[in-house]
Order: C-alpha cells, then structure tokens, then sequence
C-alpha cells in the first residue's frame, strides 16, 4: 500500500517540515493546493495543524474515523483534527499538564467547524462519568444557544461568531469530561442596530420569529414578517436560503431547557429578544422647539418589565449633574434616536453575558468534584486577523488580540522547542525570528500606548472629537516606527491614506483604521436616567444585568478598550499556564465554493497566520523528531541488525540502523529518547528504501 509519505508527488507532503524548499511560499501553497484536490484539507508543520475549508461534507468524521486515531502516534496516519484532538488529550492524561487548543483563521475559514469537531470527539471517546452523564450534552448544547445570540450571517459567512469564545473543558482523574468554562470576548453589538448591506441581525431574532408558535409571537406582541422590524432589514436580507431558521428556533429550544434554564428563564429571556425589535421600532417626532417626543406605541415598557413614562421621559431626555446639582435636559432629535439604539445595545449585550454566565452555572463542577485532582483543555475560537476596506475600532481590537496571541505563540513554541532540545540533551540552534513585542507595546503600553491615549481622549473635559485623538496619537507616538498618518507620511507611502486614518504596521501586514467612531465606541456610554429606568426592570435578567451601584456609582466604568486590554491580558495567563496546540484555518476561496482554491486569497491568509514564519521556527533546526521506539519500529527491517527484534538498549538500535542506512553525522543526532533529523531528504530516502 502506497504509504502517506511516498504518495508525496501526488497528494504533497503531510508535514510541511518536509518540504526540502520551506524558505518558499510558493511551494509551501503548491502542496496545500495539490492536497486540497484530493479532499486532504489537513496538513501539519510540526504539531500545528493547517485546515483548508472545503466548503462540502467530507466523510471523514464518523464514530469510526475517531476510533481511528484513538491513542494512535500523530505521525502514522494522516493529518485530522481528531488527531489534535487525541494528541491533546492524551498529553493532558499522561504528563497532567493542562492544555489548550488555539484556533485561528480569518471569517469563514472554518475555526467554529474545527472546536465543535474537537468538543464532539472528546463528548464521544472520552468515558463518562456516572454521575454526570448529561454533562457532555449540556458541553455540546451551549454551541446552538450561543451561535444563536452570537453569530449572525455576514457576507463572509452565513454564521459568522461575532464574539471570541475561549471555552475550558475539565475533566476528572479518570479522564472523564465533568465541568466546562466559558469566556467570551468582544460581542460586536453595534450589529443590533445596524448591519451592512447582505448582512443579518443576531440569528436569534429571526428564528424566534420565523419558528416561535403564534401564542408565543403574541404575547411578545410580535408579528412573524421580519420585515416589520428595523433593527432587522438594515442589511436587506431578512432571509437567507442556506438558513432555516425554523428549524434553527426549534434546535435553539431544546438546547436552552439541555442545559437547564427554566420555563420562565426562557420567557425572560424573550420578552428582552422582543423588546429590541420594539426599541428598533420606536420612532421619535420633533415639536416646534425642537423638543423630542416618543410617535409610537408599543408593548416596549411592558416587555422591558419598566415604568412606561420613566422610559419615555428617558428615552427623550438627559439627567446631568453640574455642580452637585440635578438637572434634566431634552435631547434632539439625533441624541435621542442614539440613546434609543444605545439602550438597544447595552441591553442586547448585557443579556449575552448573563446567558454565558447561565451557561456556566450548568457547566460549572459540583462543589465535591472541584477537590478533585481536575485536569483541563482549552479551546480558543477566536477573531482572526481582519483588514476590510474600512477598519474601524473593531478591527483595531481584533488585530490587537490577534498581536498577542502571535507573541504568546512565538514564546511557546521558542519555549518548548527549547525545552524539547534541554530534554534530549541536544545544543540549541538559535532561531532567527520577528518579535512583534514593539507593536504589542504600541497598543497597550501604559500612559504612552495608543489604548491609553484613547482612553484619556474619551475622558479629556472639553471639546474632544476623533480627529483631536488623532492629532493626540500623532504627537505621542509619531515617532514609532510601526505608526504612520497621512501627515506623518508626507506623501512617502505607497497606499494612499485619507486624513482621518492612521496606519499599524502589524506583524501580519499594514492596516489603516479611520478613526471614525472611535471615541463613542470607547466611551459606550448609556445615559444615566437609562440606566435608572433598568436597574429597577421587574424582569430579573434585566435587573441582574443593570445593578444599582452603576448609578449610584459615579466612577466612570472602564472604556471598552481598556476593557478588553485586560480581558487579554487574562487570557494570555491562562494560556500561558497551558501546553498549547494549533488550529490554523484557511479559506480556499471568497464564494464559499467546494473546490476553489483562489492561491492569492490563500497566500494572504499564510501571511496572517505567519505560517512561513511558524515553519522557520520548526525547521530552524531539524526537519524531523521522532521517538526512538516509532523509529525502531518503522525502520528495522531495513537493518540486519535490527531484523526482526532489537533486544538491546533503543538508542543503540537506531544507532546501528541509522549507520548500516549511511548516515552522515551533520545529517542526525541521537537525543535521550528520539532521533532528530535534519533534512526531509534523508528521512524520503530511508521511506524509499522501505518501499524498494
Ligand atoms: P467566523 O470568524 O466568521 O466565525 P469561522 O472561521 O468560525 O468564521 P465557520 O463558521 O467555522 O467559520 O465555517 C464557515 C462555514 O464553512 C461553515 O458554516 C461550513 O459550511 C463550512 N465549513 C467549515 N469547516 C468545514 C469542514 N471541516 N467541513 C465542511 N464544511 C466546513
Ligand atoms: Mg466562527
């Protein structure tokens, strides 16, 4: 039988480290391009493993493709994303070290595919606990609830994650899955209230109304056409042939009572879905002194569980305090519609945080259990990098976290390979590489960092406005040489760049982002009386999700920024106490086409994910490792010596076989437990030979 490293003409090689020409990207997207034509989406470059979406089932994921890789070496068959799986596992059981599975890819590469994959195979082959038998269901059943709040249709993907979700898996000394985590990150909500042409809202809104029986619409007060409501046709595409939302509704359903919520829960929880397509619905006149007043009439107080005039008086007027006195001030017209889509996303926002939080009640370990001796696996689905035709705060944040998640790899896997050669007694190779530390700084560095200067820009009295921020990044971090503005430029770059942008010259490649927006966004301020009318809501979703010490509090809370700086930084130190793993998804093409392999888009996407750079690093020193007894054992019959059985010490054995095949001393050396070898060609020779 041909085996996977001599069908290498035909189907590449499986790992990219045995490419002899890794310094080319050229040949690196070659042997993807000729893998993806035979179905092969994976590939790994060392223990990263590389996905290519193919955009059609592949029968490759069955019960008995996963008995397949169960507890077998991650080399002898083809590279899958069970294979990550079991490795992972397999790691965590035997050397009790905590793991994590990092997934990256840009929109639509397949990131969300890939943990569902990973979470199904552990609900599967892993044993189960007795006494929590339901607790890999509640695991797999938190992905439709949350995919329904979180994800919508965009023009890249139908269901696109609009958060980044880092979920940990933990499991008992037995190895059995007995209790889950989730921290999500940076929900998009200004989607709520706006969506781009071809784009949805949240899909929960439309398949509540598509699949919800008609009492239920009815006591929402709400009608099934989408079209009915403006928070949902901003993006003229209330309906999408590739969705059923029906059936979606009804799956979504299910899940919520899985994991447990309770009938009134669900209740709750919809009257506040319903509520944000009556706020999207109300509609504001203007009087004759330019006055603001509510020209609709809705169930809106009703379903928000709050006093009607409170709402509208807030709705239509501002509370400000000067001078430690209380004053009450209209708003316009403008003002007001923004306090409305304000309110409209704060309280969409705050209810996806109370449903993660649920969510992670039901997960969470019984008291009993937490004594345990619990060992854990992170997955990361997260953002990957973006560069659209307009950035804006977004992006900048994504692009930040996608930063330090490239430092976290580059010191992981420098520290691990280091650890690996300290293991085996091997002298290091010092490995040449770009450290992104400067531009991570850049963005977060206290006082002097670009957050910093947008932070003190939001909370500066005075006339502030984006542009004076970006005159304020100009004077702080001119200088820096991965900064650049239009002014700074003086007509010297390339890309033409408008007066409102500035340019990060990130790991991955060059964005601007407009500062359009980028103060309000910071600052996501609801006005205070909004806050008021909230946090006495009767409904207790909404009372937990606006509490009174916001009020009453006078601090300013931490801008949104800042906010996920931190969150980062968290997260960063929970991934830094891991062993971690890659996921690097990649979209063949821009149609979500089976069989369409677009090589510039793909060439884009290696660059982001600094997969040449992923492949130096693993290469910089030997092509191939393997342990001595898989070595033994693949080879011996290629040595007399070895032929049938090796009795003696395992270090000799592939002694002897690697010098009766004729190695050359620069081409090998001999670690505590494995053979290191340095170029693919000779490990193709000795698979040849196996084969002759
Ligand atoms: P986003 O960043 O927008 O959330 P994503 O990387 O999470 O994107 P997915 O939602 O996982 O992308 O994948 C997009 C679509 O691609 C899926 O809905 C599915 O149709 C297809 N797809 C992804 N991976 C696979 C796979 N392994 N097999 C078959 N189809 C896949
Ligand atoms: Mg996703």
């Amino acid at each position: 039988m041909e085996s996977a490293l001599t069908a290498r003409d035909r189907v590449g090689v499986q790992d990219f480290v045995l490419l002899e020409n890794y310094n080319s990207e050229a040949t690196f997207i070659e042997n993807l391009r000729r893998r993806f034509r035979e179905n092969l989406i994976y590939t790994y470059i060392g223990s990263v493993l590389v996905s290519v979406n193919p955009y059609k089932e592949l029968e490759i994921y069955s019960k008995q493709q996963m008995e397949r890789y169960r507890g077998v070496s991650f080399y002898e068959i083809s590279p899958h994303i069970y294979a990550i799986s079991d490795n992972t596992y397999r790691a965590m059981r035997t050397e009790r070290r905590d793991q994590c599975i990092l997934i990256s890819g840009e929109s639509g590469a397949g990131k969300t595919e890939a943990s569902k994959k990973i979470l199904l195979y552990f609900a599967v082959t892993c044993p189960t606990n007795n006494h929590m038998v339901t607790l890999g269901d509640r695991l797999l059943q938190s992905n439709p609830v949350l995919e329904a709040f979180g994800n919508a249709k965009t023009l890249r993907n139908d269901n696109s994650s609009r958060f980044g979700k880092y979920m940990d898996i933990q499991f008992d000394f037995k190895g059995a899955t007995m209790g889950g985590h989730i921290l999500n990150y940076l929900l998009e909500k200004s989607r709520v209230v706006h969506q781009n042409h071809g784009e949805r809202n949240f899909h929960i809104f439309y398949q509540l109304l598509d699949g919800g029986d008609d009492d239920l619409l009815n006591t929402l007060n709400l009608e099934r056409n989408p079209h009915s409501y403006r928070y949902l046709v901003k993006g003229s595409c209330a309906r999408v042939s590739s969705i059923s939302d029906k059936n979606n509704w009804r799956v979504v359903r299910k899940a919520l009572d899985v994991i447990g919520f309770t009938a009134e829960e669900v209740q709750k929880l919809l009257n506040i879905i319903a509520s944000v397509l009556h706020l999207g619905n109300t509609l504001f006149g203007e009087g004759e002194e330019g006055e603001t007043y509510i020209i609709t009439e809705t169930q809106l107080s009703n379903l928000l569980g709050v006093d009607g005039s409170a709402l509208k008086e807030a709705l239509t007027h501002k509370k400000l305090t000067a001078k430690g006195e209380e004053m009450i001030s209209p708003l316009n017209f403008e003002q007001a519609v923004s306090a409305r889509d304000a309110l409209a996303k704060a309280v969409y926002g705050r209810t996806f945080n109370w449903l993660v939080e649920k969510i992670n009640q039901s997960l969470a370990l019984k008291v009993q259990e937490q004594f345990k001796d619990a060992s854990v696996i992170g997955l990361l689905d997260i953002y990957g990098f973006e560069v659209l035709q307009h950035n804006s705060f977004e992006q900048f944040c994504i692009n930040y976290c996608n930063e330090k998640l490239q430092q976290l790899f580059i010191e992981l896997t420098l520290r691990s390979e280091q650890e690996e050669y300290e293991t085996e007694g091997i002298a290091w190779e010092t490995v040449q590489y770009f450290d992104n530390k400067i531009i991570c700084d850049l963005i977060e560095e206290k006082h002097k960092g670009i957050i910093s200067i947008l932070d003190e820009e939001c909370l500066r009295p005075g006339e502030t406005c984006d542009i004076s921020f970006l005159e304020k990044l100009e004077d702080i971090v001119g200088g820096h040489p991965h900064f650049i503005t239009h002014k700074l430029a003086n007509g010297k770059t390339r890309r033409v760049m408008s007066r409102e942008e500035f340019r990060l010259l990130h790991y991955a490649g060059e964005v601007n982002y407009n500062v359009n927006g980028f103060l309000d966004k910071n600052n996501d301020l609801l006005n205070r009386n909004l806050k008021e009318v909230m946090c006495q809501s009767e409904n207790q979703i909404l009372s937990h999700c606006f509490r009174r010490e916001e009020v009453i509090d006078q601090k300013r809370p931490e801008m949104a920024a800042s906010q996920f700086k931190n969150s980062l930084m968290k997260l960063m130190e929970i991934l830094m106490s891991k062993e971690p793993s890659y996921v690097r998804c990649i979209k063949p093409n821009d149609t979500k086409q089976p069989g369409r392999f677009d090589e510039v888009l793909v060439r884009h996407q290696v660059k982001y994910l600094g997969l040449m750079e992923n492949l130096r690093v693993r290469r910089a020193g030997f092509a191939y490792r393997r342990r001595f007894e898989a070595f033994l054992q693949r080879y011996k019959p290629l040595c007399p010596e070895t032929w049938p059985n090796w009795n003696g010490k395992l270090a000799d054995g592939v002694s002897a076989l690697v010098n009766h095949l004729g190695y050359k001393p620069e081409e090998y050396k001999l670690g505590r437990s494995k053979i290191f070898i340095r170029f693919p060609k000779t490990l193709f020779a000795t698979e040849d030979a196996l084969e002759a």
